[in-house]
């Protein structure tokens, strides 16, 4: 049971009743389409005409379409009801050091293009880049749909009420409006979130794990180490918003210096450049360790793919990530009991190789023996994860749950 916030609530009104039942019937077509209004009333636990009002209410208001089916054996011919998706369009922009790209797609998941360019790193310049590629994809594409909005991911914390940029140590990125900067520049609504969030978005609002994805974690292992964390279907953000840093929780207290200036963090046992300075012997010493380390022009999959031609010390170096990423998980396992911990990034392009490794340490921390066994799902390709994590920030907004009390 939840409590009720006195000093920040939103009153339920004639209409609440309503308008909850609403968003569940759109939900259920979301994740059911096509659907009979029959089957949304068993669905629901309701009589089909009390179904048939707010079936109306969706149709109308151009959210959902309905189609007939195919001839029964009978001969009738029932409608079956379908989410509009095709014809509503949002873009998904994923800045990295490494690049940026700009996803268009319709609400459906559906691909339309991606573009992919070097990251200017001035803030000024990159909007102006990324408003005159999206303003020409909006004169491209114009015939398809409607462009809903921009969903802006980005490797640092954001401030959810301000949409700045508070900090992203990779693009060495302070106290940045991108948010309001773009939105000026486009004139459409611009959603900004933190990578980690954005992914876990991705899979609870686009995946298809059912219950599952309304209580899992995302965890990121690749330049940086972050979470998504997921609870009773909301992202936990915490008083300040910044919730989910598991990244930092140290594993040892005199262990090799992270990117963030502490010592021990998991991050700094299980990080990409971690990985590659465990292999080449180098000791993480000072934050300017990682520039150092960039430098030595070998990069994680390089030591994946010698590992995979029988290099003792890269599979050694792997192993420990692996070993140390165990416990990082079973850290999350123990805090917030996810049904599902979903890794992605790099490092799971050497997953057959250190699962086991990881599985040791789960099974070695893990607190119950139900927790030692939740399910690890590998996320292969993170980078298109990013993206459409990017348009359901805009997608969100329509599906979400209503907010009462
Ligand atoms: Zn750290």
């Amino acid at each position: 049971m939840r409590k009720i916030n006195t000093r920040s609530f939103r009153r339920a009104t004639r209409s609440t009743t309503r308008e909850i039942n609403r968003q569940i019937v759109l939900n259920l077509v979301h994740e059911h389409q096509p659907i009979s209004r029959a089957e949304l009333a068993r669905q629901m636990g309701v009589a089909r005409g009390s179904v048939t009002p707010l079936v109306k209410d969706l149709l109308e208001e151009g959210l959902i379409y309905e189609r007939s089916s195919e001839a029964t054996a009978r001969g009738r011919r029932p409608t079956l009801l379908y989410v509009r998706t095709d014809d509503r369009l949002a873009f998904g922009i994923d800045i990295r050091t490494s690049g940026t790209s700009i996803l268009l797609g319709d609400f459906a998941g559906r691909e339309i293009i991606t573009e992919r360019f070097p990251t200017l790193m001035a803030p000024a310049e990159l909007v102006a880049e990324l408003g005159s590629r999206v303003g020409s994809m909006v004169e491209k594409y114009s015939d398809i749909g409607e462009f809903e909005g921009i969903g802006l991911v980005v490797p640092g914390m954001v401030d959810r009420t301000t949409g700045v940029v508070l900090h992203a140590p990779t693009l060495h990125w302070r106290d940045v409006d991108l948010r309001g900067s773009l939105a000026a520049a486009v004139g459409m609504p611009v959603h900004i979130e933190r990578d980690a969030v954005a992914c876990a978005m991705a899979h609870m609002w686009l995946g298809d794990n059912g219950a599952l994805s309304n209580n899992f974690v995302y965890l990121t292992v690749s330049d940086g180490v972050g979470t998504g964390l997921v609870v009773n279907g909301g992202v936990l953000r915490g008083a300040s918003s910044t919730a989910g840093e598991f990244g930092h929780v140290p594993l040892n207290l005199e262990g090799p210096r992270c990117a963030c200036g502490a010592r021990g963090c998991l991050e700094a046992y299980t990080s990409n450049p971690a990985t590659v300075a465990r292999y080449l012997g180098l000791e993480l010493d000072s934050p300017d360790a990682y520039a150092e380390l960039r430098s030595a022009g070998i990069e994680v999959g390089d030591v994946i793919d010698r590992a995979r031609s029988g290099d003792a010390a890269a599979t050694w170096a792997l192993w420990e990530t692996g070993r140390c990423l165990g416990i990082g998980i079973a850290n999350l396992i123990n805090s917030v009991s996810p049904a599902q911990v979903v890794v992605g990034g790099e490092i799971t392009n050497a997953w057959n190789l250190i699962e086991p490794a990881v599985r040791e340490s789960i099974r070695e921390r893990a607190l119950t023996t139900v927790s030692a066994d939740t399910p690890l799902v590998v996320q292969p390709d993170e980078d298109r994860l990013r993206l459409r994590g990017g348009t359901s920030l805009v997608l969100a907004p329509v599906l979400r749950a209503p907010e009462v009390a």
